[in-house]
């Protein structure tokens, strides 16, 4: 990847050029961040987990007509995307209370909400990601109404979408994070598309038995076995990469 040019690097993905014009190469790091950045760690294996659940999950999002920024996985970590201009908006969708939400309004996690709450966060590393209403970000323009409407709607979709496919595979989808992107057609026409990642990154899931966690508060948390949740999370989609496949039957057979 060093020969390709660095565009940008955030907490746990690098952009690189990529191989034709407005595409980019999306690579996947085992870097955690948590709490604006104050707890830093490595979570080994995550970014492979990471970049096969993405996959997976905005591919089943395309297939219903959510149009998303992702081409086509290349590597264990690496995927081809579709160049964005990044709304510096953190979409969130909540269906039980959980994290900073149960802060900040006093209501016990796990508590299931009356109907899936959409919120807003200006993304600023040295503002740490203040949550704000339409009004400011309209009025210091990161976005116009249209595109908000676009976003919230689409969220919705994701959210109704994403909620039965995990059910599924008996996890909750508790809640999540969106970021959005826009794109210009050749006659300069702007379309607003769903970019960054999904993954147990950013967004958090339970077993629907247990309750158990299988998502970033592990590491937030400190309670132990992360990769087993996001492994566990993979295998469940029935998208364990081949690696983690041939590592496990490995573990196993040294097991027995
Ligand atoms: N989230 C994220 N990136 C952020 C903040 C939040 O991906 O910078 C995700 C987080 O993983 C969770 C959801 O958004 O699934 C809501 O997070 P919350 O506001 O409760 O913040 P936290 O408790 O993570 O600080």
């Amino acid at each position: 990847m060093s020969r390709r040019r660095r565009i940008y690097e955030g907490k746990a993905k690098i952009l690189y050029e990529g191989p034709e014009p407005g595409t980019l190469v999306q690579y996947f790091k085992d870097d955690a961040t948590a709490f604006n950045a104050q707890k830093k760690g490595v979570i080994s294996g995550k970014g492979v987990l990471n970049n096969s659940i993405s996959e997976y999950l905005m591919t089943r999002l395309s297939e219903i007509g959510v149009p998303n920024h992702f081409i086509r996985r290349l590597s264990l970590r690496e995927q081809l995307i579709h160049e964005v201009e990044i709304v510096p908006i953190e979409v969130v969708v909540r269906n039980i209370a959980a994290g900073s939400f149960s802060k900040r309004f006093g209501i016990a996690e796990g508590t299931p909400l009356p109907r899936s709450i959409v919120e807003f966060y200006y993304k600023s590393d040295e503002l740490g990601d203040p949550m704000v209403t339409e009004e400011h970000i309209t009025a210091f323009n990161w976005a116009h109404t249209q595109d908000l409407d676009d976003m919230v709607a689409l969220a919705l979709r994701v959210n109704d979408y994403l909620s039965g496919l995990f059910l599924g595979v008996g996890v909750k989808l508790v809640d999540f994070k969106l970021e959005f992107g826009r794109v210009y057609n050749e006659h300069g026409d702007v379309r607003i598309i769903l970019a960054d990642e999904i993954s147990p990154d950013s967004a958090r899931l339970w077993d629907v038995q247990t309750n158990e966690k299988l998502d970033k508060d592990r590491f937030r948390q400190d309670l132990g076995n992360v990769e087993g949740a996001y492994r566990e999370i993979a295998r469940r989609l029935g998208v364990l990469p081949e690696a983690e496949v041939t590592e496990l039957r490995g573990s196993q057979q040294a097991a027995l």
